[in-house]
């Protein structure tokens, strides 16, 4: 191998502890005979003039025992997964590191997970995803911050583009095709000529269709979680691999629009409620089901494995959506508890996507509607009843279905300020209870 530069100047632009910390993890391999790198991202982000902290070292030697020592050292929390050679760090001060055995992968069958034997860092790089991602920088003394960018990783993050290492990439790892999008639209680069032939020949050999639900959904999410996901989206759309969540999914105009007011939705959301926990990932994917029936749904959330809560995220968006959206935008003046009880059995994320839907649609007026009404329900999320099941036992209604609805009731003029006070509620309940005739 050509010698490669010494850049100890590269890792001092991340932060002091971390860089001492770096040392001396490359001085402990020197005491246990091995090199130590660190790879992958954290080296692209430093040579692009970014600062990341997710950081993943490569041991040449055994990877596992390295983990153990530094976990030990450091009083780190260790996870340790053996299949793959890789352990996982969480230092007292939170810091997180991925520390792995150097390795070949071997690929019994495309879009499964490989074999893994180990081997040289040289090799080990060569098994990565890009060339941007396949650099390493060495941590022991004396070659401290010394550069393995053995296939032009360099080159071609100045060249601003996306290139895979050998033509068997994407069919080894169809995820791979996934993350081309995502680094192409994080970074704006592009898809280097011959890496983008690779990429939608192997998507026309459908092995995409071939890789598990829950692989194929951490793919979709992480894109997703991106700054702008529209942008992915649209790149997703344009080499046709929408139709890998369903055969029927496209990006017409109006999803386009939808997907495209969500960030503005998010933001107004977040502004009105800012300690609401968002899905933001699953919001984009509803936005781009937003236009999509309940069945089509269901084939989704079955492709992508999707849990009970997620399943409930995603079925709440869809088309059928927008019946709530017009009875919200187009009917006359509702009462706060009319708009409690359209409102109450969806998910938050789906409330986004109401306002994302509307957003779109250029119509001040309803987009004005809407928001008043949104802020009326989160008011109304708010209020409850004084009186509980026991007390109407205590009046003497029997128990049974009769409950929930006088209770229901109770809310709805709570919610509407028709009652104010316990004493009311007392009494509309008496008066439910003569018109029953239940006692
Ligand atoms: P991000 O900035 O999104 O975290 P990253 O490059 O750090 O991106 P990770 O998913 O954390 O990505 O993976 C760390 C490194 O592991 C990558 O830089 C790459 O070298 C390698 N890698 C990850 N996934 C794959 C894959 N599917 N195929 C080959 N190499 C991969």
């Amino acid at each position: 191998m050509a010698q490669q530069p010494l850049r100890p100047a590269l890792l001092e632009r991340l932060p002091v502890r971390i860089v001492g910390l770096l040392r001396e993890i490359g001085a402990l391999g020197d005491q246990r005979g091995c090199h130590v790198y660190v790879v992958g991202g954290v080296v692209r982000d430093l040579l692009l003039g970014h600062v990341t902290l997710d950081l993943d070292l490569a041991v040449e030697g055994d990877g596992i025992a390295f983990a153990r020592a530094v976990a030990d050292r450091y009083r780190a929390g260790l996870a340790v997964f053996e299949r793959f050679a890789t352990a996982r760090l969480v230092f007292p001060d939170g810091l997180k590191m991925d520390i792995a055995t150097t390795r070949r992968e071997s690929y019994a069958e495309p879009a499964l997970l490989p074999t893994v034997r180990p081997a040289s860092i040289e090799e080990d790089l060569y098994r990565r995803d890009f060339t941007i991602n396949a650099i390493a920088v060495q941590l022991n003394p004396g070659q401290f911050g010394r550069l393995l960018d053995v296939y032009g990783g360099q080159r071609d993050l100045r060249a601003r583009r996306i290139r895979v290492l050998h033509a068997g990439s994407f069919q080894d790892d169809p995820t791979r095709i996934f993350r081309a999008i995502r680094f192409e639209q994080r970074f704006k680069f592009r898809l280097e000529r011959e890496t983008l032939r690779l990429l939608t020949d192997a998507a026309s050999m459908n092995l995409i269709q071939q890789l598990s639900g829950p692989r194929l959904q951490n793919e979709i999410l992480v894109l997703f979680a991106e700054r702008d996901p529209a942008r992915a989206i649209a790149r997703l759309a344009k080499l046709k691999l929408l139709r890998f969540l369903h055969r029927r999914l496209c990006a017409k105009a109006a999803v386009t629009r939808v997907v495209r007011a969500v960030p503005k939705a998010l933001a107004w959301w977040s502004s009105r409620s800012p300690d609401a926990v968002i899905d933001r990932s699953i919001v984009y994917l509803m936005a781009l089901s937003s236009e999509s029936s309940p069945v089509v749904l269901a084939v989704i959330i079955r492709r992508l494995a999707c849990s009970r809560e997620q399943a409930t995220k995603l079925s709440a968006g869809g088309k059928q959506l927008d019946r709530r959206l017009k009875r919200l935008t187009e009917r006359g003046a509702l009462r706060p508890s009319q708009v409690y009880r359209l409102l109450v059995d969806l998910p938050d994320e789906a409330l986004v996507l109401l306002l994302s839907k509307q957003m779109s649609r250029q119509q001040a007026a309803r987009l004005s509607l809407l928001r008043r009404y949104l802020k009326v329900y989160e008011k109304s999320r708010a209020v409850t009843t004084v009186l509980k099941g026991r007390d109407l036992q205590a009046m003497g209604l029997k128990p049974g279905p009769q409950y929930g609805v006088i209770l229901g009731k109770l809310l709805d003029a709570r919610i509407d300020g028709t009652i104010t006070s316990e004493r009311d509620e007392r009494a509309f309940v008496q008066k439910q209870l003569g018109v029953r005739g239940d006692c």
